[in-house]
């Protein structure tokens, strides 16, 4: 019995870890263009490269990083406004604004196909985010920089271990 316990406390806790509450909604400022979250994200980053950092007009960028059919334009699809531009790697990426109120929303980078970085900013709830890493730390503004377990001069190699990182991490909403 006290095994049964100790089994279904533990179920319940990889539960918890594992849960991510869905939908996730979301939308630009003005309240044109409205999204949907429908897939996990597999993790959660801090940009801090030059292209992110002129996009933001900030120190840099925050990401979610979401299979690519697991973010959904439910709103305002004809407002959305997307600027590309290719990479010093050949690759393009597109970011994608609300043509009314220029909100960043979200992007797809040709080097990452299977995925959508949406901004979470744009989030209706984003008080639980946090990025557990960050990338392109060569062009960080000094105080900008986080004391995170990833962290990557430029890009980072291998996804996997963030994400295996991220799974466990407790970042959710409601958490
Ligand atoms: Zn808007
Ligand atoms: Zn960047």
């Amino acid at each position: 019995m006290a095994e049964a316990v100790r089994v279904a406390a533990a179920l319940h806790a990889t539960n918890r870890e594992r849960g991510f509450p869905l939908p996730q909604p979301g939308g630009c400022r003005c309240g044109r263009v409205r999204y949907r979250v429908t897939e996990a994200p597999v993790f959660t980053l801090a940009c801090h490269c030059t292209d992110c950092q002129h996009l933001s007009a900030s120190a840099f960028s925050l990401g979610m990083v979401v299979p690519r059919g697991g973010h959904v334009i439910t709103d305002g699809r004809d407002a959305l406004r997307c600027w590309s531009k290719t990479g010093g790697s050949g690759k393009e990426s597109r970011q994608f604004t609300c043509a009314a109120c220029a909100t960043w929303l979200y992007t797809e980078a040709d080097s990452a196909a299977a995925f959508t970085i949406v901004r979470p900013g744009s989030l209706d709830d984003h008080r639980w985010f946090r990025p557990i890493a960050q990338i392109f730390t060569r062009s960080a503004l000094p105080w900008a920089l986080k004391q995170l377990q990833f962290s990557y001069e430029t890009e980072f190699d291998d996804p996997g271990p963030i994400r295996q990182a991220f799974a466990s991490s407790g970042i959710r909403p409601g958490a």
